[in-house]
């Protein structure tokens, strides 16, 4: 199947800045978006640095290693898939190879405790079918 006919499958219609991150979680590997000039990442990708204004891009892959910058329990599963996964913890995660890249994913095999702020995680790709980029906690916060 094709990439953009997976991406539509799931609801996803990423634009030519953001297609190589949605290809490459599609392919279980995550990618960050870098100026090509200045270095600067950015996210979510863009044609335009806006550090440097230049328009030249790369991509670096990420080794998946980051940190919990911010975090929420959902309580309320909204969907029916989601019903029987409540809670679970969502999270903006800070990529420790990409200075300014936060994503927001879900923190799996998480409990109530475990999930803080500065807690270190890892890039977890199971879910790497449905384009979906997740989390597990890989340490405690250094604080
Ligand atoms: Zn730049």
């Amino acid at each position: 199947m094709e990439t953009m006919e997976r991406l539509a499958q799931l609801g996803l219609y990423p634009t030519k800045d953001t297609l190589p991150f949605w290809e490459a979680l599609l392919a279980g590997s995550l990618v960050a978006c870098q100026c090509a000039n200045c270095g600067r990442f950015r996210q979510p990708p863009s044609g335009f640095c806006p550090g440097c204004q230049h328009s030249a891009v790369r991509w670096q892959r990420s080794n998946g290693a980051g940190v919990i910058y911010s975090f929420t329990w959902a309580r309320h599963g909204f969907t029916p898939d989601l019903r029987d996964r409540v809670p679970y913890a969502i999270a903006l995660v800070e990529l420790d190879d990409a200075p300014g890249i936060r994503l927001i994913a879900n923190i799996l095999d998480a409990e109530e405790g475990q999930v803080a702020i500065a807690a270190k995680v890892v890039a977890d790709h199971r879910n790497a079918a449905d384009a979906r980029i997740d989390f597990v906690l890989s340490g405690t916060a250094d604080v």
